[in-house]
């Protein structure tokens, strides 16, 4: 595998494997790699000639007062992963390598699918998001790139990004890898402690219950989204920043679940923010 630290070097590979006939894909991630990232990998490993994985964590989608300086690395493990699931070239740029010290252009979706959701409390972050992806899909150039569904307001983000933009990339949607008693899998499950580790469960029940009240036929958005939250609320060290049910492609707020409609939340467990979330009818 190769290990590429500069623009330069992914720029040259990538451009001697097109010339090959080779075809890219890219799997965007902030590294301390688990089982969610190495199925992306696997699906792009199928899909695609040549594997690109991004290890880099991004400042421009961090406010002041989030967890940049305390986001778990271990570039080592990751490579180790991205190795056994045969990835091709890790690209793990420095924050200096990615931005020039005067960087200030952004890509920004100025509609708003952004500040919905997560872009309430986290009113920068799919701007830093926009921005970085963007940046990676130029030095790297891919004809398909993978996004988890763990992060369903992020892959619309994206999809729309790429359709405004014209990138002439396909972007795959993957589906949530869960720990075995249904916790999504997450870089940020190591802040929890054992204790807010068994209170994070109440995300996944939360999740399968809603995605099993729709199952049984059950369409109205304020019913299902109360019952959700009730469970997420019997648990004391958990609190709700959202629980929403949102058409698919604007995040809007929809009062009727139907195929496509995306039941999304965030839930403080102590001081971690945790997302989960569920597609009714499965993904489209
Ligand atoms: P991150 O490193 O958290 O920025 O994630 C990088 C990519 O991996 C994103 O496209 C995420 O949606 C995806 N991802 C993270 N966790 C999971 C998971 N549990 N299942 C599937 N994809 C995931």
């Amino acid at each position: 595998m190769i290990v590429a630290r500069t623009i330069r070097e992914v720029r040259e590979k990538t451009a001697q494997w097109r010339r090959g006939g080779q075809s890219v894909g890219l799997v965007p991630t902030m590294g301390y790699l688990h089982e969610g990232h190495a199925s992306l990998v696997d699906r792009a490993r199928a899909a695609c000639d040549k594997v690109v994985v991004s290890d880099f964590v991004n400042p421009t989608q961090f406010a002041p007062n989030e967890d940049l300086e305390a986001y778990p690395r271990d570039f080592e493990r990751d490579c180790k992963l991205l190795e056994e699931h045969g990835c091709d070239m890790v690209f793990c740029p420095s924050v200096e390598e990615m931005y020039a010290p005067n960087a200030a252009t952004y890509v920004e979706i100025l509609d708003e699918m952004p500040k919905q959701l997560c872009g309430k409390t986290r009113p920068i972050h799919f701007r830093g998001v926009c921005t970085v992806v963007s940046k990676l899909f130029n030095i790297v150039q891919p004809d398909k790139a993978f996004f988890g569904q763990k992060d369903a307001q992020q892959l619309a983000v994206i999809r729309r990004m790429v359709r405004d933009m014209s990138y002439g990339i396909e972007i795959i949607g993957c589906p949530i890898v869960r720990e075995s008693d249904g916790l999504a899998k997450s870089s940020r499950n190591t802040y929890l402690s054992a204790e807010e580790r068994r209170a994070a469960l109440v995300l996944s029940r939360a999740v399968f219950r809603g995605e099993e009240m729709f199952g049984s036929g059950v369409a109205d958005s304020e019913t299902v989204l109360a019952e959700m939250r009730s469970i997420i609320s019997a648990e004391p060290l958990a609190r709700i920043d959202y629980v929403s049910a949102v058409d698919g492609e604007t995040m809007l707020p929809v009062d009727e679940i139907t195929d496509g409609v995306l039941v999304a939340m965030a839930v403080y467990i102590g001081k971690t923010r945790l997302i989960d979330n569920f597609i009714s009818g499965g993904p489209q």
